[in-house]
């Protein structure tokens, strides 16, 4: 639409009311969503002050009878659920890994959302089936993944990462899709290896994948979180004596807790001595592999079976969007493919019909959003943003390493910074308690959020560096929130 069409569009509402309303709220959200983007939530605390069921509470028990205008519900979302929002969208927002959704991805989710397409068949939406195939070889490329790979969108790397596995067992478990893995009555059963640091969707995934829970293998890891080449080649030489057949290899290139990335070069050699596929869960740190200083770091990826990214973490674009990334597309078609008589489809080799690649028929367009993110910033103002996260994490682990009470655990994983207080003469539990209640204190204050992990047993906290408008005024912030709170809790003698 022009701007032309545009003004066309104003004047066809001012001359049918109904759709003149819906424009006055349009603009209302509108307005209200370029100011919170833009900083109007940076006043908001991160964390919201309330208590649970406390929103529930403000809300109707009943749905009312009558409906009602879009503005008094408006009124009552910033009165009564604003205040239970967490602000992903804040720049002091360090927790998990950051998910920041800026103009481009929300605006073209508003887009999305309008147009409701349902992209299971290229008939059903030829727009959203083929922006997506291009939006994701875009970023294949910027990854630089080869050519031969190509990308599925998912709603999260969890599916993506049962996706993934799912193509696995189709070419290890022949007969799956038709008997169930009851098909291989020789097979005293099959392994997935993946390193203790592997996030839990790995083992969601075996699980839905019916192999059971013991099927996880989970390989040993060196000092900096990586998986140990040679635990896992002594693994999978120990379960095929006992007869145990290996569906796939997970490397993680960088770790939720830490960001550690598996060594994937040496994975992927022993991977194809073995035969066996090679998936990788690169769903938060995949993105860094666009910068050409990173791109050494992630030798291996491509020779991988399968890839995960999640643009839906570090890059930009709002939830939900996680990407699989297929070498070869046929396990995976081979294991999902249905064509039941009400969505046989012409015979047009053309047309592109994701229901197939994955176990939802129904999809929603998840393509032009990234499409609006990836074009609007373009490669290098992706480049750049992610560069600047790497050098503000830097920073933060020079804060911390010079501090007197600051220990950092682990290396600096991409833009993942984890450390913990520590005090002389404080035992190991007590040191756990205070980090703990140092956490909680800094979260309950509402100025920046960190969140927690474990790493060799004891309680650390992680600073994950990722919003678009992060700068190094709020990683400051980190450090004065974790002084003050500090220094309250030693006035108090805690822990
Ligand atoms: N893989 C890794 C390495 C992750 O860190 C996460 C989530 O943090 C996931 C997979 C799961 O992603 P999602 O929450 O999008 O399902």
């Amino acid at each position: 639409m022009n701007a032309d069409s545009i003004s066309g569009a104003r004047k066809h509402c001012a001359d049918a009311p109904e759709i003149a309303d819906y424009l006055a709220d349009a603009e209302t959200f509108s307005t209200w969503i370029a100011h919170y983007l833009s900083g109007s939530l940076d006043q908001m605390p991160v964390t919201p002050r309330v208590r649970p069921g406390a929103l529930a509470a403000a809300l109707d028990v009943v749905l009312p009878d009558e409906g009602a205008p879009l503005r008094e519900l408006f009124a009552e979302f910033v009165r009564d659920l604003l205040p239970g929002v967490t602000q992903w969208n804040h720049p002091g927002f360090f927790g998990y890994f950051p998910s920041s959704a800026g103009p481009p991805g929300v605006l073209g989710e508003y887009l999305t959302a309008a147009l409701n397409q349902q992209a299971m068949l290229w008939r059903s939406s030829p727009m959203a089936s083929e922006v997506e195939a291009r939006a994701l070889d875009w970023l294949r490329g910027l990854l630089g993944l080869p050519a031969a790979y190509t990308g599925v969108a998912y709603d999260g790397g969890s599916m993506a990462n049962l996706h993934g596995l799912l193509a696995a067992r189709q070419v290890v478990v022949a007969g799956v899709r038709t008997w169930g893995l009851t098909c291989a009555r020789d097979i005293a059963g099959y392994r997935v290896y993946a390193s203790a640091q592997a996030h839990s969707s790995i083992t969601k995934a075996v699980i839905v994948l019916g192999l059971g829970e013991h099927a996880l293998c989970s390989v040993s890891c060196d000092r900096d979180g990586r998986l140990d080449v040679e635990a896992l080649r002594e693994a999978i030489a120990t379960d095929r004596t006992r007869g145990l057949l290996p569906i796939a290899v997970v490397a993680t290139a960088g770790t939720t807790s830490c960001g550690a990335l598996d060594p994937l070069a040496d994975i992927a050699a022993l991977c194809r001595e073995q035969g066996i596929w090679l998936h990788v869960d690169a769903a938060w740190a995949g993105a860094a592999a666009m910068l050409p200083e990173c791109a050494p770091l992630f030798f291996g990826i491509e020779q991988a079976d399968s890839v995960v990214v999640d643009p839906h973490k570090w890059l930009f674009t709002p939830i939900d969007l996680g990407v699989c990334y297929f070498r070869n597309l046929a396990p995976l078609t081979d294991a999902l493919a249905l064509q039941p008589a009400y969505l046989r489809h012409a015979e047009d080799e053309a047309e592109l019909n994701l229901m197939d690649r994955g176990i939802a028929l129904g999809r929603r367009c998840r393509g032009l959003k990234l499409w609006f993110v990836l074009k609007h910033y373009g490669a290098d103002g992706l480049r750049a943003r992610l560069r600047e996260h790497l050098r503000l994490a830097r920073l933060f682990a020079d804060a911390v390493d010079s501090h007197p009470y600051l220990q950092r655990v682990t290396a600096v994983g991409f833009s993942l910074v984890c450390f913990r207080a520590v005090l002389a003469d404080l035992a190991d539990d007590r040191t756990d308690v205070l980090n703990r209640a140092m956490l909680n204190a800094i979260n309950d204050r509402g100025a920046v959020f960190l969140s927690a992990t474990e790493v060799n047993g004891r309680f650390v906290l992680r600073c994950a560096i990722g919003h678009l408008r992060t700068g190094e005024a709020h990683v400051a912030l980190v450090v004065q929130e974790i002084d003050e709170v500090l220094a309250v809790l030693l006035e108090h003698g805690a822990p």
